[in-house]
């Protein structure tokens, strides 16, 4: 399947307990690194200024030792590479966002978050989609220069073109298309000049010369942003693989009230780290054969893309105190 050198990512926002989806998206990640003799880099998306925390970042950095998962580049890793820490970078995302503007593929929109309040609103009450309707893409220079003028400070919009087809060859779900116009010209940085997680992640995939993304399911609707980007920037994107959804045994979303979500909890309940490994594994992915108990090493050798499973995957406690009980 895999013949190019393999770079991966993992790619954690800071922002609270690490979950053991984000835990089991490094693993598949890595494994993925590991099988092929490639690496694994570790970038920290901390442009959420106000929900990102030191100890979130240290957490699942330290989260992800006790697991045995470690990066080859990035956080906190010297010399050529890393650290790699978004609001570190912020002067190279500068340097594409003068590029897509002086090409007239990004706008500076002035709207207030009242005025797209109400535009939704209005869109909703008809029946249509909630979406951009451009009307700062069409402003004369008085306009602008009137808005200006109140003091107004703008974001960066990036122009979607019309009408277009959005297509791309999924890892684990094969062919998904998607049609621009569902959506829209997005904010790809913010007033505050903070560029927001669609617009960074591509132009980091793209320096980091990442060949593969594996990451949950709830990003699909994401990435038509992101391809439209790498087109509009002439960068090439990585092939992109989006793992189920986790479910608690009643089949819904899991959250909290399904009990322990983060990985630190199961540590503190006294789990071990090859226990965590071997069961977050099986969370999606399926051996070929009847064997159930893998150490990582053997996880490296069997894992493969093409047993990742496209419907969620179900967390049952007690097949994780199962799998416990070997250890
Ligand atoms: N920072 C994003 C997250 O934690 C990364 C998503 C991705 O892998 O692209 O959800």
């Amino acid at each position: 399947m895999l013949q190019q050198d393999i770079r991966v990512r993992f790619a954690p926002s800071p922002t609270g307990p690490f979950h053991i989806g984000g835990a089991r998206s490094a693993l598949f990640n890595w494994l993925l690194a590991k099988r092929y003799n490639g690496k694994f880099i570790m970038r920290i998306e901390d442009t959420d200024l106000e929900r990102s925390t030191k100890e979130s970042e240290e957490n699942i950095k330290e989260a992800l030792q006790w697991l045995g998962i470690t990066w080859d580049e990035g956080t906190d890793v010297g010399g050529p590479y890393g650290p790699y820490r978004q609001t570190e970078r912020l002067d190279t995302y500068r340097i594409y966002t003068e590029q897509l503007l002086n090409e007239g593929k990004a706008y500076y929109c002035y709207c207030s978050e009242a005025e797209l309040d109400e535009e939704r609103q209005l869109q909703s009450e008809k029946g249509e989609t909630p979406h951009y309707g451009g009307k700062c893409l069409h402003l004369t220079p008085e306009e602008k220069a009137d808005l200006v003028a109140q003091g107004r400070k703008p974001t960066v919009r990036f122009h979607v073109q019309e009408n277009k087809q959005i297509i791309f060859k999924d890892m684990v779900r094969d062919t998904v298309t998607f049609d621009s116009n569902g959506v829209g010209d997005f904010v790809i940085v913010k007033s505050d000049g903070i560029p927001v997680y669609n617009y960074a992640v591509v132009i980091d995939d793209a320096l980091m010369k990442i060949t593969h993304v594996i990451r949950g399911e709830e990003h699909l609707s994401n990435t038509p942003r992101q391809i439209v980007l790498y087109e509009a920037l002439g960068l090439t994107p990585p092939t992109f693989g989006h793992i189920s959804l986790i479910l608690g045994s009643d089949r819904t979303k899991m959250s909290k009230r399904h009990g322990a979500t983060s990985v630190e909890k199961y540590r503190n309940l006294g789990y071990l780290p090859e226990a965590i490994v071997n069961f977050l594994a099986l969370l999606g992915w399926s051996p070929g054969g009847e064997k159930e108990f893998f150490s990582l090493e053997e996880l490296i050798e069997e894992f493969s893309m093409e047993r990742v499973a496209k419907n969620p995957a179900v967390f049952d406690v007690d097949k994780l105190n199962y799998i416990s009980a070997q250890y």
